[in-house]
């Protein structure tokens, strides 16, 4: 085959990782200190990315403040993934845990210290003690800026071991050969606009959630599922992606989260009589039941007319009997956010919050070495040279609903495991495959599409149509009626995206063409999504469809593939087989 014709220029690396989150960050750690090349891009300054704003924990079994075990931490993530999480990584991850941070510890982590000197722990919803008997304290805790000292302990072990970081550099593409390979990424450089390809021998993505594609956000701005967008645009499936986790306390019209860690210090949530309602809906876990569970609570209550303020619309997260000197060194930055975003003093008011989105539990489905996989002959192939970790990728741990604190734990296991599992494939005595002429064609096809385009829409338009079609027609509950007529919109939105325009054709930091980039990876996701839900009959985890009020493990225990041509289905099993103890039968999911 003929090397690539120098249209664009090239630069070779052994592994270029699209993203410097937690994940992607833990996994060029590995490859860069076992001397491999390493090339991490980010569309912001790495530790900027989303994980900085992880508040509440990272979950493992230390049992520093009572007992515990990985064995209840695979029980309670089983059983909060609603039994749609594959069980082999599920207790692949839980056993690993108590590994990943003591590592952690190891390079530097501050985390917050018992009196006797171990990791402080606190405890977060759905991780509980001997199979749900009582909460338990798992969430390994930097104060509430666990996320934070985790990017920077991670980034400056990457720096010391010589990662090549490329700041400010947007991938476009994926580029796939006649076999299906994955050979790199096509990206733009910000501040030139210069567009070059990214040559390597395995391409790893690692671009954190989609939770843009809603009006009403926890997420960062720059959380546009762009990783799952390249997938689904080189003809990768996307994975479950109608399970979107709502997080109960994103403060009440800006959206901010309040971490789940102030319920774990003892907050309560209260109605417009002042009752602590969760006592009514989960006896035993009450307030720290999991989020799926205490969304829905909470807009049952707002429901019936228990919602507080004067247009009855939110709930109360108090907080004031834990005590000033507590939540001043354990949760200071949530003081921060009640003075800044709700404008009350949270050592004396209770701050109001409403369900808001979070976190995605699909993504590009992968092994549990973080190879991306799509269906064959009625298996799985490997889609060679591509792995997919963090929140884009689907392994699938987090199943139909995510706990607390299992997404920073996600991130250290598998950007571990697959940086270990890429350095034991001897990819430093491989050598590069060759480019086609056509191999940069996917992505120079999509830019040339938007330089060239004269079309009347403009990108914030459609950005915001997306958004509040999505928040309108696939929240917390959902109807077929109302499911049908999203999918409806969002197709229409689909067509209107392909007329986008943007005047401002200059090179330098063009902010417009970025956007116009996000949107279309905008409306992968947002399709994939609602295409998704709308064909789930039955409620599991964060899917709880009006119409189907049950789980129907019968009919409906498998995980949907969703692929962007023809905007088709197709389903593969759950992996109900763990690696070395029983599988755990599907019970009802009460707290
Ligand atoms: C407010 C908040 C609080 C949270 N608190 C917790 C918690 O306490 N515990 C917990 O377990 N989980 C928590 N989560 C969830 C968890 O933080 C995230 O799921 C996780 O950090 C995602 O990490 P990541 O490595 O997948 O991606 P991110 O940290 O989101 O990073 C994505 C990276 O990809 C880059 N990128 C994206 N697209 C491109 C592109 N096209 N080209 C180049 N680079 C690109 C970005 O620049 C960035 O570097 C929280 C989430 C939020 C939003």
């Amino acid at each position: 085959m003929a090397a690539i014709k120098q249209k664009l220029p090239v630069r070779r690396f052994d592994a270029v990782i699209v993203g410097a989150g937690g994940s992607g960050m833990r996994a060029s750690l590995q490859l860069a200190e076992a001397g491999l090349n390493v090339a991490v891009l980010s569309k912001v300054f790495p530790t900027r990315s989303h994980t900085v704003a992880a508040q509440g924990g990272i979950g493992a079994s230390l049992g520093n403040m009572s007992e515990d075990n990985w064995y209840w931490h695979m029980f309670d993530t089983v059983k909060g993934s609603d039994y749609l999480g594959d069980q082999d990584a599920i207790e692949f991850m839980c056993r690993e845990a108590p590994k990943v941070v003591y590592e952690l510890e190891h390079f530097g982590m501050p985390f917050d210290r018992n009196p006797d000197g171990t990791i402080y722990q606190r405890p977060i919803g759905g991780h509980t003690a001997n199979f749900g008997e009582k909460p338990v304290a798992r969430a390994c805790a930097a104060a509430d800026r666990t996320g934070h000292a985790l990017l920077h302990t991670l980034y400056q072990r990457n720096v010391q071991a010589r990662t090549h970081f490329f700041v400010e550099w947007m991938a476009i593409d994926l580029i796939r050969d006649q076999d299906g390979d994955v050979l790199g990424v096509v990206a733009l450089e910000m501040e030139t606009g210069e567009v070059l390809i990214l040559q390597a021998k395995t391409t790893i993505l690692a671009t954190g959630g989609a939770g843009r594609i809603w009006s009403a956000s926890t997420n960062a701005f720059i959380n546009t599922g762009d990783g799952p967008g390249m997938a689904a645009r080189a003809g990768l499936p996307l994975q479950d992606m109608e399970f979107w986790q709502f997080h109960p306390t994103g403060v009440s019209g800006a959206g901010v989260l309040i971490s789940e860690g102030v319920r774990g210090e003892g907050g309560i949530l209260i109605n417009a009589n002042g009752e602590r309602f969760m006592e009514r809906y989960a006896p035993t876990l009450k307030d720290l039941a999991p989020r799926d569970f205490v969304s829905r609570s909470m807009d049952q209550e707002i429901k019936e007319g228990r919602g507080c303020g004067p247009n009855k619309d939110h709930v109360l997260l108090d907080l004031r009997h834990i005590g000033a000197d507590t939540i001043k060194k354990r949760l200071p930055s949530i003081l921060e956010i009640g003075h800044k975003f709700a404008n009350v003093d949270a050592t004396r008011d209770a701050i109001p919050v409403v369900p808001t989105i979070h976190y995605q539990m699909g993504g590009i489905p992968t092994n549990i070495h973080g190879q991306v996989i799509m269906p064959k002959n009625g298996g799985q192939e490997i889609v060679n040279g591509l792995y997919a970790i963090g929140e884009c990728g689907c392994i699938s741990v987090h199943g139909a609903n995510r706990l607390g604190t299992n997404s920073l734990l996600d991130l250290l296991v598998f950007g571990k495991a697959s940086g270990e599992h890429i350095v034991r494939s001897k990819l430093k005595e491989k050598s590069h495959k060759p480019l086609s002429e056509d191999g940069a064609d996917l992505a120079l096809s999509h830019l040339a599409r938007l330089e060239t385009s004269t079309g009347s829409e403009r990108v914030q338009d459609v950005a915001n149509a997306i958004r509040s079609t999505m928040q309108q027609h696939c929240g917390v509950f959902r109807t077929d009626e109302l499911m049908q007529e999203g999918v409806r919109k969002i197709v229409e939105l689909d067509e209107r995206r392909k007329y986008v325009s943007f005047k401002d054709k200059s090179k330098v930091f063009n902010t417009a063409r970025m956007e116009a980039i996000e949107l279309d990876n905008l409306i992968e996701n947002a399709k994939a999504s609602i295409v998704s839900a709308a064909a789930r009959k039955e409620s599991r985890g964060a899917h709880a469809h009006r119409d189907f009020p049950e789980r129907d493990d019968a009919n409906w225990t498998k995980h949907t593939l969703w692929f962007a041509e023809g905007n088709r289905l197709d389903y593969k099993p759950v992996n109900t087989q763990p690696l070395t103890v029983e599988t755990f039968m599907p019970k009802a999911r009460t707290f």
